[in-house]
């Protein structure tokens, strides 16, 4: 989610002035198509070269099995503590493919132990320009499906894409730890691994009404720790091809509440961001708290539609 927790403004008022794209957009919906070519237009996308490159609709993904309530219980290992940093899920490297020879860092928002170890997700960290939580529970459907499943869910059915490929994949967290990791953690194992695409996965938490996809860019960025100058043009790069692909891939529009019809949005908030030193962006799916999102983000044949849409648009980055 972006709105609510450390890596996060508060909300942001929706923007009145609807651009040009914005209005093209909402009078093609539901014409995905005809949205995706609106992202042609504009240069946005490439995705016709790359199309069906990345695996193939899977009509046997499994259907979403929303929790009634949010989760409650306590954990008996709770004081178990983190793993060691700077140790990522790691693929085994894949033979061949176009995309032998390059890594890619998937990182799924949040994590589903969060909301058990709020005193050390509350943490502050160094995000170069400030200091901000080290990690948020993310949010949830109004049925309770978490957003920190959904993040990894999708991690997984990208890393399953792009490993077919033949990229390195590697995972900032794979449910594996009890919490986190804080957000400079998570940017700093995409550094370490020398990624060549960083893509954090997330669905927001905004009001009902609100619906459609986003993709957070990088600003630019130079204080203390934090220089992003480098990394704000290719990651505009990975984002155009990501948006363009997503919406070519899931048919959603993109967001009808930021970006002004774009599905792009630049911020120099994020710690994951602004203490990236490769190309990365977010990718906020969906809003959570919309039901007709809702339903698209408790699909699982949909969240298939959503990694290859997001992997394509990486390997359309990639191959150049
Ligand atoms: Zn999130």
């Amino acid at each position: 989610m972006s709105y609510v927790g450390p890596d996060f403004e508060p909300p942001r008022p929706r923007r009145s002035r609807r651009g040009p794209l914005t209005v093209a957009v909402a009078a093609l919906v539901p014409g995905a198509l005809l949205g995706w070519l609106v992202y042609e237009a504009v240069g946005g996308s490439d995705a016709g070269a790359s199309a069906g490159a990345v695996g193939t609709p899977s009509s046997s993904s499994a259907s979403a099995s929303p929790r009634t309530s949010a989760p409650t219980s306590s954990a008996p290992d709770d004081a178990k503590q983190p793993a060691p940093s700077a140790a990522p899920t790691t693929s085994a490297p894949a033979a061949t493919g176009p995309l032998k020879g390059k890594v890619v860092v998937i990182d799924p928002g949040h994590n589903p132990g969060n909301f058990r170890h709020t005193a050390e997700i509350n943490r502050k960290v160094d995000i170069g320009t400030n200091t901000k939580e080290c990690d948020t529970t993310g949010t949830a459907t109004n049925s309770g499906y978490a957003e920190a499943e959904f993040t990894l869910d999708v991690a997984h059915r990208m890393r399953t894409l792009l490993q077919a490929q033949g990229a390195t994949v590697k995972l900032t967290q794979d449910g594996d730890r009890p919490y986190g990791p804080c957000v400079d953690e998570r940017a700093r194992i995409g550094n370490a691994a020398h990624a060549d695409a960083v893509v954090s996965v997330h669905a927001d938490g905004s009001a009902a009404g609100n619906r459609g996809f986003h993709v957070i860019l990088p600003g630019s960025v130079h204080a203390g720790a934090a220089d992003t100058r480098a990394i704000v043009g290719p990651s505009r790069g990975l984002g155009e091809r990501i948006a363009g692909n997503f919406v070519r891939a899931t048919g959603s529009a993109p967001s009808n509440y930021i970006g002004d019809g774009t599905g792009l949005d630049t911020r120099t908030d994020l710690g994951g961001l602004n203490l990236s030193t490769v190309p990365k962006v977010f990718v906020e799916c969906g809003n959570m708290r919309d039901n007709k999102d809702a339903a698209l983000l408790t699909s699982g044949a949909w969240r298939q539609k959503a990694a290859q849409g997001i992997s394509e648009g990486i390997v359309s980055f990639l191959r150049g």
